[in-house]
């Protein structure tokens, strides 16, 4: 049976002391088993992140990496290095990574295997625009960030990852999408998923929603056919908020 999963993207945001006070405090309440909770802070908070949630359901995560192991890439974080903090999950291909850092589906792609090479379990994150959902294009934008984020993978590998469903207008605007036609977008990825992989793969793979969810309107997308769980941002940066999604 798969788990919802039920991811928090602090972004930038959380010095050290207050991650390691979110999860001591998330730490000290009871997690749902049917749940799976993951908390992805700033790369300075892995660490203590990953040594706080010890003994506990919670999985820690991180919010992008590089694709090489190591090497003259000032600034960067590589995939060995978080293997080594044992990191869980990490976020590849946010919007916010594409948008404002230039992330192309060919580098998220690279990252994407650099993740499974050392044992991290990819949250790939796909949507479209204001615009391009205005202009009727989000099957086709979805298909080709799958297609091109998907490239090379095994089923197996496809049906072990996360993908999240993000519409960028949705993000952190309190614009949240409509839970039904969030979920008639997700049953789209998990039939091209179907279709370029097979069946058990589509039904294994974990999508997520992600945009504007909080405590109030969790439940409106987790009791939909196809959604699995949800990436969350503002609602997952106080421990009250992020625990009342997973209740
Ligand atoms: C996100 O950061 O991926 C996100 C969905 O943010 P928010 O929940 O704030 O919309």
């Amino acid at each position: 049976m798969k788990k919802p999963i039920i991811a928090a993207n602090w972004k930038m945001n959380k010095t050290v002391s207050e991650t390691e006070e979110f999860i001591k405090k998330l730490s000290a309440k009871d997690i749902p088993e049917h749940i799976e909770a993951v908390v992805c802070p700033p790369f300075i908070g892995l660490k203590d992140a990953v040594k706080l949630k010890q003994g506990t359901a919670i999985k820690v995560g991180a919010q992008n990496m590089h694709f090489e192991e190591h090497g003259a890439y000032t600034g960067e974080v590589s995939p060995v290095m978080l293997s080594d903090l044992q990191v869980d999950y990490v976020i590849l291909g946010h919007s916010e990574r594409r948008q404002l850092f230039g992330e192309t589906d060919e580098v998220i792609n690279k990252k994407v295997h650099a993740a499974f090479k050392y044992g991290l379990y990819p949250i790939l994150c796909v949507g479209e625009t204001l615009e391009q959902m205005e202009a009727g294009d989000t099957e086709v934008l979805i298909q080709k960030q799958l297609e091109l984020g998907l490239a090379w993978l095994s089923a197996n590998q496809v049906a072990d990852m996360v993908i999240a469903y993000e519409p960028v207008w949705a993000i952190g605007t309190g614009k949240s999408s409509n839970p039904e036609l969030a979920n008639q977008t997700i049953k789209q990825i998990r039939k091209y998923i179907q279709d370029i992989y097979d069946t058990s793969t589509a039904k294994s793979v974990r999508i997520q929603y992600g945009g504007s969810v909080k405590p109030e309107n969790i439940k409106d997308y987790l009791k939909q056919s196809d959604i699995d769980g949800a990436l969350v941002g503002g609602a997952s940066l106080q421990v009250e908020s992020f625990y009342k999604l997973l209740v």
